[in-house]
């Protein structure tokens, strides 16, 4: 670690007891800021990490959905984004309004809503779901008409895995289609002994080549298996970070270099520190939104994980 680096990381432990904060950090985060993070994990992990932490702020190293989730369960807490430009491009393929038309179409619809998407459509839908838990949440649905969004690929996944029909929003993630299956077929060439491990975002064509099929918090449990000992990883690049750290000895192949989320990147040491100091930028859900979309986060948090 560089010596400005250090400087910065010791200011960010100091103010954080100060301020009685807690940092939160997705598993996409640079591997400097998953460092000082008092908790990494995927949106699953991070939305029970804010609803039982005790600290009265709370650092989300993550994008604005993340932060806005946290503001949903913990109403009383400062949420911080440490970057406010910090979105997400498939949470932008959907707004309330155009989803508020889509359930005029389909009346007897229940709206499953991926966890990727603003407050205000949380608060159109009738569950959440992550991707550790989509496959639970839609078994979990006694209805003959599913509308899931915004993500066309989780939701295609989750179709294939249950069974159920599902009207699918023709939403993506940028990041996630740049996976391609033509480079894990040449991966596992070059490593035949290798485990594929893709995320459910990633397409049709790519999962029909995985070992298994995971959400990040899913992967990091996975490569501690004993058997597991090459794994050729189809998600963000972010995660690899954690995977070399808590497997040291193993190898982590990501499928590709280009699988990059610039909005997870703008989240630096340096913004964090500004954040702790400045107390800003604090996300917080107007409470007539904030409402509707608990009821939909907390009827997720029921079914748990997959
Ligand atoms: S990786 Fe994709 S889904 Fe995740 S925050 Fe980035 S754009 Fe959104």
């Amino acid at each position: 670690m560089e010596n400005r680096d250090a400087e910065v990381v010791e200011k960010i432990s100091v103010l954080k007891k100060r301020r009685n904060a807690v940092i939160l950090a997705h598993n996409y985060q640079p591997g400097e800021v998953q460092d000082i993070a008092d908790f990494v994990g995927d949106s699953l992990d991070l939305s029970q990490r804010a609803a039982e932490t005790d600290a009265g702020v709370i650092v989300f190293c993550g994008v604005r959905f993340m932060a806005e989730t946290a503001s949903i369960l913990c109403p009383e807490k400062v949420v911080l984004l440490p970057d406010v430009n910090a979105g997400c491009l498939m949470a932008d393929m959907i707004t309330a309004e155009q989803l508020r038309a889509k359930k005029k179409e389909h009346p007897q619809a229940v709206v499953v809503c991926y966890v990727n998407s603003p407050a205000e459509v949380k608060a159109e839908s009738d569950i959440c779901c992550t991707s550790a838990n989509a496959i639970r949440v839609v078994e979990s649905l006694d209805a003959q008409e599913i509308l899931f969004v915004p993500d066309q690929y989780l939701g295609h996944y989750v179709s294939t895995r249950t069974g159920k029909k599902m009207i699918l929003w023709p939403g993506f993630c940028p990041t996630h289609v740049r996976i391609k299956p033509e480079r894990i077929k040449e991966l596992k060439r070059e490593y035949p002994q290798a485990k594929v491990v893709v995320h459910p975002e990633c397409t049709p064509e790519v999962i029909a080549l995985a070992d298994e099929v995971l959400s990040t918090g899913g992967m990091c449990r996975y490569a501690q298996r004993d058997e597991v000992r090459e794994m050729i990883v189809g998600t963000e690049v972010g995660i690899i970070h954690r995977l070399k750290k808590e497997n040291p000895g193993k190898r982590f192949i990501p499928v590709s270099e280009q699988a990059i989320c610039p909005d997870m990147k703008l989240i630096t040491l340096e913004k964090v520190l500004r954040s702790l100091e400045e107390m800003g930028t604090e996300v917080k859900v107007p409470e007539e939104i904030r409402l509707r979309a608990k009821a939909a986060v907390d009827k997720m948090l029921k079914v748990g994980r997959k």
